[in-house]
C-alpha cells in the first residue's frame, strides 16, 4: 500500500510540475507576444517623428490617409532635360489648325485623337511618337508649341521625332502629379514674356540641378542673362 501510495505522490507531483510548465510556457508565450507587439509598433513611431515628410508616404494606420497622394520629390532638371528640350525654326501658327472660322475648336468624337497635353478630342493635326508609338505620344499643334516650343509640321517631317514623355519632359497634369508635383496651370504667357520658348523651356531653365546643367544650357544657347534667376 505504502508503494502505491507512493507512487500516488509521485504521480501527482509529477502532473503538479507539467501543470505548472505548462502555465510558464504559456507566461513565456504571452510575454513574448506582447515583445513583438512593442517591436512592432515601435519603429513605426519612430519613423513617423523621425522621417518627417516622409512619414506621410507609408503604410499603415495613419499613412493610409496619404495612400493616394503621390510620392514627392523635388523639381530640378538636368543636363538630359536641357538637351531634350525641342526647338522650333518657323513658329506655329496658334488657334487655327482645327478652329472653325469663328476660332472654336471643332470636336470629333468620331474620328478626332485625343491630344496627350489637352485632353480634346477635336480635328486637326497630331504627333506620333516613333518610341513609345502610343496615344502618349499624341499631341495637338497647340499644345506642342506652348508647352514644349515645337512646330507640328517640322515634327511630322521627323519620323525619329520623340514624344514628351518619352524624353521625361511632359508637363502634363497627369504626369506631373505622378511626381507630387502641382499643376502648372497656363504658364504659357509667362513664359513668354520672362523670354522662354514654351511652358517645358520655364520649367527646365529655371530649375536646373547644378553648375553642369547650367552649363549644358549655355552651350545650347538656351541661357540668357534674363534667365539667370
Ligand atoms: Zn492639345
Ligand atoms: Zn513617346
Ligand atoms: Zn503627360
Amino acid at each position: 500500500m505504502d508503494t502505491l501510495g507512493l507512487a500516488t505522490t509521485v504521480k501527482q507531483t509529477q502532473s503538479l510540475i507539467m501543470a505548472d510548465r505548462k502555465k510558464k510556457i504559456k507566461a513565456i508565450g504571452e510575454r513574448k507576444r506582447a515583445i513583438v507587439k512593442v517591436a512592432a509598433s515601435a519603429p513605426r513611431r519612430r519613423s513617423r517623428r523621425v522621417a518627417g515628410e516622409e512619414a506621410e508616404t507609408t503604410t499603415g494606420e495613419q499613412g493610409d490617409r496619404y495612400m493616394s497622394e503621390p510620392q514627392y520629390t523635388e523639381e530640378t532638371y538636368s543636363s538630359d532635360h536641357v538637351r531634350s528640350l525641342g526647338r522650333s525654326q518657323e513658329p506655329w501658327e496658334l488657334f487655327v489648325d482645327g478652329y472653325d472660322a469663328k476660332g472654336n475648336r471643332i470636336y470629333d468624337k468620331a474620328t478626332g485623337l485625343t491630344c496627350h497635353q489637352c485632353r480634346q478630342k477635336t480635328l486637326g493635326k497630331r504627333t506620333s511618337c516613333s518610341q513609345c508609338e502610343s496615344l502618349q505620344g499624341v499631341f495637338c499643334g497647340d499644345c506642342l508649341y506652348m508647352r514644349y516650343g515645337e512646330n507640328l509640321d517640322e515634327v511630322a517631317c521627323n519620323p525619329s521625332w520623340v514624344c514628351p514623355p518619352c524624353r521625361d519632359l511632359c508637363n502634363c497634369s497627369f504626369h506631373r502629379s505622378k511626381r507630387g508635383w502641382c499643376p502648372t496651370g497656363t504658364l504659357y504667357r509667362k513664359s513668354i514674356a520672362e523670354g522662354y520658348a514654351s511652358v517645358a523651356h520655364y520649367l527646365v531653365l529655371t530649375q536646373l540641378d547644378g553648375a553642369e546643367a547650367v552649363e549644358t544650357a549655355k552651350k545650347l544657347g538656351w541661357w540668357t542673362q534674363d534667365q539667370a534667376h
